[in-house]
């Protein structure tokens, strides 16, 4: 008879496809040379693809100075880094990527993990874990590493507020108990409909309530502020957040997430999240090509006004030619599109008769009724691919206007 499990497999998956939700992978090979296209094999055809949905959002992943450290520290210090920090796997790179961390977001250290998501995961669970009576207040839009991280904390008061309502949020901090130790988790930049977080005001109730902050910038690092400290530095309100978390697998363009903070609150996450401790430490290569491409980006306040002029280039030619772009403040141009299935077509369409990537972001990334496809126009985005990109979507999702243009 079949295991249970196996049906329980077969049925989920059966829903799923029926749903028109289904995932399915393009495999793109990136071509390190002429970022972003890709070479793509599909129906048993090789073509290049032009991919407008990258997280690598400033060419950092296929910058030579980037590359050039990785193969540089391959050489010297080999493939990986053979042990967690504890055994064997703690090198000074490490140490010097922390350092260069901490830096940047003006705190005293900084403690890599594995990804962003470990990151999120491991440091919330190991505060939230700390005392019996704590109270995490938690925007509605968080990401799932951090929901889980709040999870794991059984014995925590879990509040979500409803997505940067500030109104919502006090009305939760001043009904909790005065004395109660209290942690607020969000997100500078929400990536699938690109608004961004009051920071300032979400520090004045920390202050108010006396809160303790959590700020995921994952999506702004190496963007905002003058060296992309993200957000929390175009707003200078770093110091008053307690930890801010990043990734160096988005705009820094190469893999591993961290933390960073006081002293002392980042000794102790170091001493007791098993997500930092039962794992091997980031590879030498990866750690030498995200200091790369951290010291190249706090000095290029060039690249990030590219990166502002080509996402709002994109939103405008979208308004432009009526295409339903949602109201983004940041660098991410989201087109509203309704429907899992309608959007997945959409997405397969580009790619078979125009030559273009974009992803569609389905249930459960995004609410049902509000799929969409998101665009992450970077540096290396000209005007004349936006004109054939838009070109493309009128003749997807408008043919009547396009027949009568
Ligand atoms: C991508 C993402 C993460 C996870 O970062 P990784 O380095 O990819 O694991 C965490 N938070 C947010 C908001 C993200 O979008």
């Amino acid at each position: 008879m079949m295991h249970k499990f196996l049906t329980k497999c077969d049925e989920a998956l059966a829903e799923i496809s029926a749903q028109g939700r289904y995932r399915r992978f393009v495999a793109l090979e990136k071509l390190a040379d002429r970022f972003p296209y890709y070479s793509v094999t599909m129906e048993g055809k090789t073509r290049d693809i032009l991919v407008w949905s990258t997280n690598d959002y400033l060419a950092m992943g296929t910058d030579p100075v980037v590359i050039e450290a990785s193969i540089d520290a391959a050489k010297r210090f080999g493939a990986g880094a053979g042990g967690t920090r504890n055994i064997a796997g703690s090198s000074p790179l490490h140490v010097a990527l922390e350092e260069e961390l901490a830096d940047l977001h003006g705190k005293d250290a900084a403690l890599l993990f594995t990804s962003g998501y470990v990151s999120n995961q491991a440091s919330l669970s190991a505060i939230l874990r700390s005392l019996p009576d704590w109270h995490v207040f938690s925007d509605a839009q968080n990401h799932n590493s951090m929901i889980v991280g709040i999870k794991d904390a059984r014995q925590a008061t879990v509040h979500v507020f409803k997505h940067n309502d500030m109104a919502d949020l006090e009305r939760l901090l001043a009904a909790a108990p005065a004395d109660a130790p209290k942690l607020i988790a969000f997100e500078s930049v929400y990536s699938m409909d690109g608004d961004i977080a009051p920071l300032a005001q979400i520090c004045d109730l920390a202050d108010k309530y006396n809160a303790l902050t959590y700020l995921d910038e994952v999506h702004a690092v190496g963007m905002y502020g003058e060296h992309g400290g993200g957000v929390s530095e175009r707003d200078d309100v770093a110091r008053r957040i307690t930890i801010i978390e990043g990734t160096l697998a988005k705009a820094y363009g190469c893999h591993g997430g961290y933390i960073t903070g006081d002293f002392k609150v980042l000794d102790y996450i170091r001493s007791v999240a098993a997500g930092f401790i039962f794992t091997t430490a980031l590879p030498p290569p990866t750690v030498a090509a995200a200091l790369a491409s951290i010291r190249t980006l706090k000095a290029d306040n060039a690249r990030r006004a590219l990166l502002f002029n080509r996402a709002e280039t994109l939103k405008q030619k979208f308004r432009d030619a009526g295409l339903p772009v949602m109201p983004s403040t940041s660098h991410i141009v989201p087109l509203m599109i309704g429907d899992a299935a309608k959007a997945t077509e959409v997405s397969m369409r580009l790619i078979r008769e125009f030559g273009m990537y974009a992803t569609p972001i389905n249930y459960p990334t995004v609410p049902r009724g509000t799929e969409r496809l998101r665009f992450t126009p970077g540096p290396k985005h000209t005007d004349a691919m936006m004109d054939n990109l838009v070109a493309a979507l009128q003749h997807i999702l408008q043919p009547a206007q396009a027949v009568t243009a």
